[in-house]
């Protein structure tokens, strides 16, 4: 499968390794938006959130049970933000299941920050 995370998974595409397990790796976006932006992904191929099923959510859980994780390890103290983009509406340009970690910055919240004008 033509996949870019499946490939930065296997090692075939180089990434900057933050955290790995079993069933996770996370790695450092190459176009961080925030002083940290990690990128915690599935070994295995999810192409989205909206292929979540009774089947595969534990992965879900396995998710944020490593972003816990993460934050200590890295420091992250004042909170972090977890971000899913999912389908072209949300701004998924890459078809594997990917949670962004965003930390290191106070953050904006409200309407304009998904582009609500009105
Ligand atoms: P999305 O827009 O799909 O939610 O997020 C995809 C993210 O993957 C973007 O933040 C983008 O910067 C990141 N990204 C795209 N290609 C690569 C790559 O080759 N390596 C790394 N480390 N991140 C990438
Ligand atoms: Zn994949």
């Amino acid at each position: 499968m033509d996949c870019l995370f499946c490939k930065i998974v296997d090692g075939e595409i180089p990434s900057t390794k933050v955290y790995e397990d079993e069933y996770v790796y996370c790695f450092k976006d190459i176009a961080p938006i925030a002083p940290i932006h990690y990128l915690i992904i599935p070994k295995v191929h999810i192409t989205s959130a909206a292929d979540i099923t009774a089947d595969n959510s534990s992965i879900v859980a396995h998710i944020f049970e490593a972003a816990a994780k993460i934050a200590k390890a890295e420091g992250i103290e004042n909170g972090f933000r977890i971000i899913n983009n999912c389908g072209d509406d949300a701004g998924q340009t890459v078809k594997h299941l990917h949670f962004h970690l965003l930390a290191g910055v106070k953050m904006g919240w409200g309407p304009e920050s998904i582009g609500k004008t009105e």
